[in-house]
């Protein structure tokens, strides 16, 4: 823990929204591997670009290559994972970004530290539950990761041998097999145009 540090005030969220005439929000997609969440969030991304949105997706593979590269597959390691990934969206979301973010995050405790570092500030979080079954997950398996789980050369493989703990009440609930992407991101879309966050 640092100490000898003080928090630096700086313009409030609703100052800065004025005058980027743009708010912040955390799109915060939750689902099994191969759900379909990078694909949404990309769909998504563009179409909110297209509308002159800024809008930015932190992404569950990328992240491992840079900020996270130090951390495995633990639960420890998934819940800081998970905690560095809150934080930054959350300095996303205060620049007024509509911030999209595609992780596994497969513990309920990890979503509502996420959520609790975002609403404590006043800054939106909206939970997208992408569901889908297992087996369909598993059939599309786009990476092989589902075929190398089964054949225990990755441990710890959420939906195999490791929990995903279903959210139980997001802002969206997906049922992702049977939409199209477009349909997805149109829901979201609506969502976050009801809520007047865009
Ligand atoms: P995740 O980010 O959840 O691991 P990905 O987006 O990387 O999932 O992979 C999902 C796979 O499922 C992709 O190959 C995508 O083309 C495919 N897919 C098929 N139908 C859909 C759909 N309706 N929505 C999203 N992805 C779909």
């Amino acid at each position: 823990m640092a100490t000898n540090i003080t928090w630096h005030e700086n313009l409030t969220h609703d100052e800065r929204a004025t005058l980027r005439k743009q708010r912040g929000v955390t799109v915060w997609l939750t689902g099994l591997s191969a759900s379909g969440k990078s694909t949404i969030a990309c769909a998504l991304e563009q179409a909110l670009l297209n509308r002159g949105l800024n809008a930015y997706r932190l992404d569950g593979d990328n992240v491992r290559f840079g900020l996270n590269k130090d951390l495995g597959f633990s639960e420890a390691d998934r819940n800081e994972n998970i905690r560095r990934i809150s934080e930054v969206a959350k300095l996303f979301n205060d620049s007024c970004c509509v911030t999209l973010t595609s992780f596994i995050s497969p513990y309920k405790k990890d979503r509502e530290t996420a959520r609790e570092l975002h609403e404590k500030d006043n800054l939106p979080f909206v939970e997208v539950f992408v569901d889908v079954p297992i087996e369909v997950a598993e059939q599309r398996d786009p990476k092989g990761l589902y075929k190398k789980a089964r054949e225990g050369i990755i441990k710890e493989f959420t939906g195999i041998s490791a929990p995903y703990e279903a959210p139980e009440n997001p802002e969206i609930h997906l049922k992702n097999y049977d939409a199209s992407v477009e349909d997805a991101a149109a829901q979201i879309i609506s969502y976050l145009e009801r809520e007047k966050y865009i």
